[in-house]
């Protein structure tokens, strides 16, 4: 037989090796081809009647990761033109089909007769998963870099290729539903407790366990097709069911605050999946996938976080013809907070760091921080004492500059003052080789102005880290004046190393991220003025889909920080630039009252020592002469709010020139400070509801809240036409559409 992505091998003992290798392709993933021909492969292990079964592995050094979602999302996309040409009864009969071919194919692998196993090693995610969830047997290898899951849920999608059906028919609803929804990758020795595959071996022997169990079990069927099953969980309607479904109903509300189709549409599948037998149950599953499928949710989130957050991470704003950058040994100066984050993630990528700070002991007190977070990392079992120590040895501290002599890229992460800047800057210069691009982390001081104490101002750039550095995905490259396209590269090489994901920015105060969510803050400081129930305002931001509260986030940054960024931004831009309700709130927080936030336990919220949870602090009441009725408010103008006041934000960055590229702004703004991710992102909320009904929104919270809704010329001048940022702005407009 002929295949393209897969070879076929057939043993002395009668069984079938399908080795799944996409020559161009890095990564084995489901296409058109890959259904063709495993619908092909089925056929002929069915009709040959040497071929006793059929074990699927992979020849790459990962088993797959799952569909290609832009095929998918190429299925919903011509359902617009069919309908026109069949009308939409054939029209939607036609996506149904294509939508779930998988699903069928998978239902024809595990009803054909002939046992099917799976053998994998690396990543199984997604719809090849549910491939092996459809196989009668699985083995795993053992390898740390083996892992199962299915993540569609943070692409807005779920699993609709027969995953939800066969996952709570093998696990616990409670847990099948957990696994579903929160997406996670799940190592060898999870796997096989939760009973997901069936054993665990050596990637040498993993073959060989497959193939001994066929050996053995000639007419395999999936449990829920042999008489007697039972669910793990026993009935939906019966006592056991009645524990699971209305709390699994609460946790769902709680979790998405209904934001979320897919992780509704799980709830769905498998609640109406679990009454009925396999094959209806896999045509539920498949109606609630082609719904969500052609969800705006899911489109969006598709386009941000998978297809612009690949294109981004793989160099996309990557000047071309700047040859790749080697960097064996990158210099960090300042051995903070940030620093020494910068220093941990670096290293963890393999590279040799010098970390320098004003004294020995601070040097060393930054690198202690690798030591710490290494060690939670035994002590959770992802790392070995041998990976510590390694790490540890790449990181030299000092505080002679001569040791940055041999650095490939320094980055500066010093006190935020621009003199100390400015004396880092001369002194590092005096070392480091000519060519050797200088970075500095700054989160407020314009790169332009720092760049001025450079003698090379165009090898000068910013790179701006969120805290905590090991956590945040997100890093923005920030572009002064004079920086060049050597400079940027640089910088993007080194976001690539270190597995982060950047956005490139142009100059300006705040930069893009900061100026978003500062603005997100400042609303829940309005709304505290205005007398809002402080945990109103904590819970309504979440059920507009932040991850976080306003107040609590002020409580993390640190609320002086919030009060210095604002008394600056006075004194550069005066009186008008700030708002005055905001300074106050800030004021009575910082100056009358020394509530900095979490830090100094004493913020919006109190922070109990020990492990008490914190709690709303009783004295915000102080700063609501007037308090509103809860039951008065409206709760969807107010998430409406928090959203508009960052996006608009946004769109200002886009008229400035700061933000040139619209992927940038979605994905940073996801990363960078969780906009609510259902939507896309920033700019993609303002295209999901269309730039005139967003204008008109901000045209009438101007009047009601005031200038700071106020929307910019550009908005202006697209909803006269309903204009979208991705048709206005997209590089390639096709793609973005
Ligand atoms: P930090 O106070 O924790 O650390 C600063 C470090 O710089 C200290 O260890 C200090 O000893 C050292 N230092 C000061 N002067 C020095 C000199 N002349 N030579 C060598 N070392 C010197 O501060 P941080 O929070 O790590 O912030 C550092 C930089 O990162 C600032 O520019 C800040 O604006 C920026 N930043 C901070 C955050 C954040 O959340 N903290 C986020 C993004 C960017």
């Amino acid at each position: 037989m002929k295949l393209n992505t897969f070879t076929l091998t057939l043993d002395t003992d009668g069984i079938a090796l399908l080795t799944w290798d996409m020559a161009s392709r890095s990564m084995n993933v489901i296409t058109l081809e890959v259904m063709d021909e495993l619908e092909k492969v089925i056929e002929h292990v069915v009709v040959t009647p040497e071929i006793k079964g059929c074990i699927i592995t992979s020849g790459k050094d990962s088993f797959s990761g799952g569909a290609d979602l832009t095929m998918l999302q190429q299925i919903s996309s011509g359902y617009e033109e069919r309908v026109k040409t069949q009308g939409k009864e054939l029209a939607m009969a036609y996506l149904f089909e294509g939508s779930r071919r998988l699903s069928v194919l998978y239902r024809k692998l595990e009803t054909c007769g002939k046992p099917f196993a799976a053998a994998i090693h690396g990543t199984c995610l997604g719809g090849a998963f549910e491939l092996a969830l459809a196989c009668h047997y699985r083995v795993l290898s053992d390898s740390d870099k083996t892992r199962i899951g299915l993540p569609e849920i943070k692409v807005g999608l779920f699993p609709g290729a027969g995953g939800t059906q066969r996952v709570a028919r093998l696990m616990q609803t409670g847990d099948a539903l957990q696994m579903l929804f929160k997406g996670e990758q799940i190592k060898p020795a999870a796997a096989k407790a939760a009973g997901l595959v069936h054993e665990t071996a050596s990637r040498e022997d993993m073959i060989a366990r497959a193939k001994a169990w066929m050996l053995g079990n000639p007419n395999a069927k999936a449990p829920w097709d042999m008489e007697g099953y039972k669910l793990p969980s026993n009935k939906v309607y019966s006592p056991a069911g009645m524990m699971i479904w209305p709390p699994a109903n609460a946790i769902y509300r709680r979790e998405t605050s209904d934001n979320y189709p897919a992780a509704k549409a799980i709830l769905q599948s498998v609640y109406e999946g679990l009454q009925l037998p396999m094959d209806l149950a896999l045509k539920v599953e498949s109606r609630y996938f082609l719904n969500i499928l052609r969800s705006k949710e899911a489109s969006m989130m598709i386009r941000s976080l998978f297809i612009s957050k690949g294109e981004l991470e793989k160099g996309a704003r990557r000047p071309a013809g700047v040859p790749d950058n080697i960097f064996k040994t990158i210099g960090i100066i300042g051995a903070g907070f940030m620093g020494a984050g910068i220093a941990y993630v670096s290293a963890l990528a393999g590279l040799n760091i010098v970390l320098l700070d004003r004294d020995l002991e601070a040097a060393e007190k930054g690198k202690a921080y690798s030591h710490k977070l290494m060690s939670d990392q035994i002590m959770k079992g992802r790392a070995k004492s041998a990976d510590r120590d390694a790490l540890l040895a790449r990181i030299k501290t000092t505080s002679d500059y001569k040791d940055l002599k041999k650095c490939d890229l320094i980055v500066e992460a010093v006190f935020e003052e621009r003199s100390i800047k400015a004396d880092v800057v001369k002194q590092a210069e005096a070392v480091i080789g000519k060519n050797v691009v200088f970075a500095s982390n700054t989160s407020t001081l314009p790169i332009t102005s720092l760049a001025e104490n450079s003698s090379r101002p165009e090898q000068f750039i910013g790179i701006h880290f969120f805290s905590p550095v090991d956590k945040m995905l997100l890093v923005e490259v920030i572009v002064g004046e004079k920086t060049g396209d050597k400079a940027i590269a640089a910088a993007l090489d080194f976001v690539r190393i270190i597995k982060k994901t950047p956005i490139v920015v142009n100059d300006c105060r705040g930069f893009f991220a900061n100026r978003c969510v500062l603005n997100y803050i400042r609303e829940g400081h309005l709304m505290l003025s205005e007398g809002v129930p402080p945990a109103m305002i904590e819970n309504v931001a979440k059920m507009a889909g932040m991850p976080v509260g306003p107040l609590s986030l002020n409580d993390e940054i640190a609320i002086d920080l919030a009060w210095k960024i604002l008394q600056a931004t006075k004194k550069d831009l005066g009186k008008k630039a700030v708002d005055p309700q905001s300074e106050a709130v800030l004021d009575f927080m910082v100056v009358k009252h020394e509530r900095l936030g979490r830090k100094n336990g004493k913020g919006f919220y109190d922070y109990p020592e020990g492990k008490g949870a914190k709690k709303l602090w009783p004295g915000l009441s102080d700063l609501q002469p007037k308090k509103l009725d809860a039951d008065t408010l409206n709760v969807s103008e107010m998430k409406q709010r928090f959203l508009v006041v960052q996006a608009l934000e946004a769109a200002r960055t886009v008229e400035e020139g700061v933000i040139t590229d619209m992927r940038e702004a979605d994905v940073g703004s996801i990363l960078g400070f969780g906009f609510a991710p259902f939507t896309g992102g920033a700019i993609s909320y303002i295209d999901g509801m269309g730039t005139t009904v967003f204008t008109a929104l901000c045209k009438k919270f101007t009047k009601t809240y005031g200038n700071r809704f106020k929307p910019n010329a550009l908005l202006v001048e697209m909803a006269k036409t309903n204009e979208s940022f991705y048709g206005r702005f997209a590089k390639d407009a096709k793609k973005a559409a």
